[in-house]
């Protein structure tokens, strides 16, 4: 399907799609096996958009048994990395090829800006899985340092069968990230998309086929998490579960691997993240808009929404001024429209969770200076326009909590030693940006930062060659992206050898 960011375009190739709604399974699709099914609702218009098979326990079971199968065949494990890195390059070159299609997907069920879905994560994800692909047989094995009587080869092994459970809030993209370094390494996969953003991932499981991963290696099971993400993480012959999600169900999941068999657990959670503007930092239009991009970008869905600005008090009153005369570049509205670039909240039950925190902040005390409402309510839709509090005190709770929206809390600080203890006060540690002219201030402060990735003079997760993950309650065990992706869906092997 030929999508270009053209207002026509888009709404003939609307009218075109179709929609895959059965869970895949074995290399076929399939209504679950109770029948049942949910709705996906497209969050622009509050209106039904799709009948999606609603998989239990029975599902979970028969897509494990296909993924262990086909690993224990070694159909997929026990190709030659070349094979593999060749079948998983089609499969990126298919992905770019149905990019538009992906794209509306996304656009529809999760209610991201249609220029981000075809500029951002769309070509993010086709090049994540390039990334991985060509990974695959450029790193080589280890032989330890053993005296000459022995040799000792340390090999890395895949896992076996992995259950990724994704979040709504970049559906397509979190699957790549995830599905590039499972499959580079070999394993076989059961996936659990979101259930509000369950039609890319569905539609993926048959592009994968048309590239040659073989029948069994990726299963894809839609449904309630609390029902199939349970039963995937407590299957005994699931050895490893990949979340990324909120830090209340991760936690959860260290419970599900603790009850069954111990699988391994790699969380990537949660974040309130800070922006600190040192006293020296340069150019306030700038940090004025990559502020705004870093805390409203996919409408503060993010988990490295920059929610807290931390700015010199010197500073606040002119970056805040930029920050509002600016903020009128973030224009809320359709989805589909190419000018769009706030969205809806993904759900109802969502955005009142939002418009709560909001009035929190008012009956806390903070000064709103920006937004604050519900918008386009006729649309059906959950729009909330992009706000602003200043005057926030650490102990609130909009100082505290992971809102999840367009929503920004601003602090000052006196001393670079302050700004350090705000930007850590916090039991999150994903992301951090800083701003500062002066390289060696900006250096010392981005080590005191406890965050998995700090960017300095911008707002950036950094790209495919870099770890993305998190310290203390944002992250457990792993990181995704990048070569150390394929590390935690292997085992270390050492094969020790006596000469003659
Ligand atoms: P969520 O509510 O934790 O859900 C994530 C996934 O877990 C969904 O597929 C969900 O299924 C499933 N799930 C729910 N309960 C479960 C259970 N008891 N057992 C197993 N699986 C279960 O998170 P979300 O609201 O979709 O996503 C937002 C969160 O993700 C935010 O906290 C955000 O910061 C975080 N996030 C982190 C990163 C990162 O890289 N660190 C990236 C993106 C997002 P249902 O859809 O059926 O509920």
């Amino acid at each position: 399907m030929n999508v270009t960011l053209e207002s026509k375009a888009i709404k003939t190739a609307v009218s075109r799609l179709k929609f895959r709604t059965q869970a895949y399974i074995d290399g076929r699709y399939a209504n679950a096996k109770s029948g049942k099914t949910y709705d996906s609702v497209n969050p622009a218009t509050g209106k039904l958009l799709a009948k999606i098979a609603a998989c239990e326990a029975a599902d979970v079971n028969a897509a494990v048994k296909a993924a262990r199968r086909t690993f224990e065949e070694g159909v997929w494990a026990k190709r030659s990395p070349g094979e593999r890195k060749h079948v998983l390059l089609k499969f990126a070159e298919l992905i770019d090829q149905n990019l538009g299609e992906l794209a509306l997907l996304d656009c529809l069920d999760a209610g991201k800006p249609i220029t981000d879905c075809m500029t951002i994560d769309l070509p993010d994800s086709v090049h994540c899985f390039r990334w991985h692909a060509e990974a695959i047989d450029k790193e080589y094995e280890k032989v330890a340092p053993t005296g000459p009587a022995n040799v000792a080869m340390v090999v890395r092994e895949p896992l076996g069968v992995i259950g990724a459970i994704l979040p709504w809030n970049f559906p397509f993209q979190m699957a790549a990230w995830k599905l590039g370094p499972i499959l580079a390494t070999g394993n076989s996969v059961v996936v659990k998309p979101a259930r509000q953003t369950s039609l890319s991932m569905i539609r993926l499981a048959e592009i994968a086929a048309e590239a040659g991963i073989p029948e069994g290696v990726l299963n894809v099971v839609p449904g309630n998490g609390s029902v199939i993400g349970a039963a995937l993480c407590k299957h005994p012959d699931v050895d490893a579960v990949a979340f990324t999600g909120s830090t209340e169900v991760g936690r959860q999941l260290l419970h599900y691997s603790a009850e069954s068999n111990l699988k391994r657990v790699v969380l990537e959670l949660g974040g309130k993240n800070p922006q600190v503007v040192l006293e020296d930092a340069g150019d306030l239009d700038y940090i004025a808009r990559q502020s705004l991009n870093c805390v409203f970008w996919n409408m503060g869905e993010n988990c490295s929404s920059g929610s807290r600005l931390i700015v010199h008090r010197k500073l606040k009153d002119k970056l805040l001024a930029k920050m509002i005369k600016y903020s009128k570049e973030w224009i809320v509205g359709d989805p589909l429209d190419p000018a769009t670039k706030v969205g809806p909240m993904i759900e109802e039950s969502h955005m009142k969770k939002v418009l709560e925190y909001i009035e929190s902040g008012k009956k806390e005390g903070a000064e709103l200076v920006l937004g604050g409402n519900r918008v386009l309510e006729k649309t059906g839709g959950y729009f909330i326009e992009p706000t602003i509090f200043d005057g926030v005190k650490p102990a609130m709770k909009i100082a505290r909590e992971e809102i999840f929206g367009p929503v920004l809390s601003v602090f000052t600080f006196a001393t670079d030693e302050e700004g350090i203890a705000l930007a850590n006060d916090t039991e999150y540690g994903l992301t951090a940006s800083l701003y500062s002219e002066n390289l060696s201030r900006a250096t010392k402060v981005a080590r005191a930062i406890r965050a998995g990735t700090v960017s300095v003079n911008c707002f950036s997760e950094g790209d495919a060659t870099t770890p993305f993950g998190g310290y203390k309650q944002s992250g457990f065990f792993g990181r995704d992206k990048s070569i150390f992706a394929h590390y935690q869906y292997c085992e270390l092997k050492t094969i020790w050898m006596q000469l003659a």
